[in-house]
């Protein structure tokens, strides 16, 4: 690692942390040559997912998309933001997880009801009305009857 005061490349470890809640490791490093410090971090860089949409086209996953969506479904309710934050990173590891590196928004959307179905039933029904597109009131209601049967 270049050093950022002198750019000498040689330089000692001399601490190592984990760091941002485990997904990082931190270390203090020391410039061989001009005895200064610096801190780099090491994460793991993951392979980019592609979103399969309705109509067959390809897009990359959007992060804030999913947020914005989530986070609609969940307007006025009492759920603590950082518990939405876990919910987000649960889903997304989910994601990282398939196969290919591909995932329809099908799939995220269920992957999402899922989680949320734990969570709240008026953030479930909010986002599954939007994700699943009912095709009429029925398919609405029984959607609902689902729900409240599973309580
Ligand atoms: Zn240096």
């Amino acid at each position: 690692m270049l050093c950022p005061f002198c750019s000498c490349d040689d330089d000692k470890v001399v601490e190592t942390r984990s760091a941002r809640n485990h997904t990082a490791i931190r270390r203090r490093r020391e410039c061989t040559a001009c005895g200064r410090r610096f801190t780099t971090y090491e994460s793991v860089e993951r392979d980019p997912i592609r979103v399969i949409k309705r109509d067959g086209g390809r897009e990359p996953y959007d992060p804030q998309k999913l947020r914005r969506g989530v986070r609609t479904a969940c307007v006025k309710l009492p759920i603590p933001s950082l518990e939405l934050d876990a919910l987000l990173d649960r889903v997304e590891n989910q994601l990282h997880n398939t196969l290919g590196g591909e995932v329809s928004t099908e799939e995220i959307g269920n992957l999402v009801l899922r989680e949320l179905a734990g969570l709240d039933p008026v953030a479930y029904i909010r986002f599954a009305s939007v994700y699943r597109r009912y095709r009429d009131l029925h398919e609405f209601l029984d959607e609902v009857g689902t729900l409240l049967k599973s309580q």
